[in-house]
């Protein structure tokens, strides 16, 4: 079972340990720099880019606008093409949700399709507790798994591990859960694609029930949109007599031609191809063809909160990319377990202080863990403005009396009492000048002194600039 993102320390602490790990370093380096390069050009090739941009923005935009009657529309399509809707409220209830009906199948092990839902709820952890086995699939999601580790980036959970450490995991783990790795296994690409080809091949022949996300809901017709690289997707979506999808409740669109604009977005954006290998679509059930109950479960867990904040909603337009991820200085140099949820980097640094709420430590720290450079928005496909929700979140940290900021306020504080008194803040001004040749070139203090070793404290004047005007255009 993968760990838990349970208990982590908060950002800075996290970060400083993971910039120490000199391979992690490597390995995110290689991975982001690489496909970075590459959506830049499968981006480039598009000339409509700006434009598909904002209709991605403006759909996402319009659906959220009316979430309400989407989701009643989602709900009756699939219930009339033979799917059963169930809500819930948080992760607790989707989780009891999946774990029973998965115990009313029978069955005790189930194979999943890469979730970000899923991670976020905790479920295979929540499953495990209820005597259920989940396997996943996606081939980074296994090498997570196998290695008893945590997802580190949305798309490419493993980006952490590099092929040698992927190689030891297979070696040692995957005898206890299910066919072994060859003992003669080499860290080739291909070698290892196929150790993981062998021991998924007889979870998906032997699984009666299915467990997956989707990236998409389209409400016209309650049709499911899964988007993969794999196949292996493909292979839990259809080979399952039971299919249970958990999906948070911003991921419909509202018609099939909304989806045309995100069928482009989302795969230059992620994987850097200009059509993604695997698109599997299913509305409700359908008789000879695929699973035969089908169980869609819609998650809000935070997202009815979000929503109701007019700056930070523009998160709930998040395709999950990663492409944020991929620009960011910060996540290329701290890696994906720093930020202490499933979702990583920039988007993870806006949406998880909004669906937890920012009372612990942990989601306190993520506004802050940004340069506010602005790349992730650069390159965002829905344009969500990351640096501004980030900025909008440190006022409500700081205005909860966020801890690591009594300096920051207290600066504050004196300021607004300066500008309110303007003949204190003329004397302060006069007194400044004429003892200028008195001050420091250097800051006192332990993160100060550093910051001004490198960088020179502004001159003051010899005349404070309104004295200056009262005597030139009085
Ligand atoms: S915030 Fe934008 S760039 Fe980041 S994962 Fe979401 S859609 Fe992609």
């Amino acid at each position: 079972m993968s760990g838990t993102f349970m208990g982590m320390p908060a950002f800075p602490k996290a970060a400083r340990d993971a910039v120490r790990d000199t391979t992690l370093r490597g390995n995110l380096r290689h991975a982001t720099r690489t496909i970075r390069a590459k959506r830049a050009a499968a981006v480039a090739e598009l000339e409509d880019w700006p434009q598909l941009r904002e209709a991605g923005k403006q759909i996402k935009d319009h659906t959220l606008r009316h979430l309400d009657r989407y989701l009643e529309q989602v709900e009756q399509a699939v219930t009339a093409a033979g799917g059963t809707v169930h809500w819930a409220a948080d992760a607790d209830e989707a989780n009891r949700i999946v774990a029973d009906l998965v115990k009313a199948t029978g069955e005790t092990e189930v194979v999943k399709v890469k979730s970000m839902a899923t991670q976020e709820i905790g479920l295979n952890t929540a499953l495990e507790a209820a005597g259920i086995r989940a396997y996943e699939t996606d081939l980074a999601e296994l090498i997570v798994q196998l290695g008893d580790d945590l997802p580190s980036h949305i798309l490419v959970p493993a980006i952490h591990r590099n092929r040698g450490e992927i190689r030891d995991i297979f070696r040692d783990n995957m005898a206890s859960w299910g066919r072994p790795a060859p003992e003669d296994l080499t860290d080739r690409p291909a070698d290892l694609a196929e150790a993981a080809r062998l021991h998924l091949r007889e979870k998906f022949l032997r699984a009666k029930v299915g467990i997956s996300g989707a990236n998409f809901m389209i409400a016209e017709t309650g049709t499911l949109v899964v988007v993969e690289s794999e196949g292996n997707g493909r292979m839990c979506l259809t080979l399952p007599e039971t299919l249970i999808s958990v999906v948070g409740i911003e991921k419909i669109i509202p018609t099939w031609r909304d989806l045309e604009v995100f069928l482009q977005l989302l795969p230059r954006s992620s994987t850097a191809e200009r059509m993604n290998p695997y698109t599997t679509m299913w509305t409700g059930t359908t008789d000879g063809d695929g699973p035969r109950t089908f169980h869609l479960v819609l998650l809000d867990n935070g997202r009815t909160d979000t929503l109701a904040d007019e700056v930070g909603r523009q998160a709930l337009r998040c395709i999950r990319c990663s492409a944020c991820l991929n620009v960011c200085p910060v996540y290329e140099r701290a890696g994906g377990h720093a930020y202490g949820s499933p979702y990583p980097g920039p988007i993870g640094a806006i949406l998880t202080p909004q669906l937890r709420g920012i009372a612990s430590e942990v989601d306190a720290s993520l506004p802050y863990a940004s340069s506010l450079c602005g790349a992730c928005y650069e390159v965002c496909p829905v344009a969500i403005d990351i640096p501004e929700v980030l900025v909008h979140l440190r006022e409500k940290v700081a205005d909860q009396g966020g801890r690591g900021h009594r300096l920051e306020k207290a600066a504050i504080k004196a300021a607004t009492w300066l500008l309110d008194h303007p003949a204190a803040l003329t004397a302060g001004e006069r007194l400044a000048s004429r003892t200028r040749k008195l001050h420091p070139e250097r800051l006192p203090g332990p993160g100060t002194r550093q910051w001004t070793n490198s960088r020179d404290l502004p001159d003051l004047p010899a005349e404070p600039f309104r004295d200056w005007w009262k005597k030139n255009h009085a």
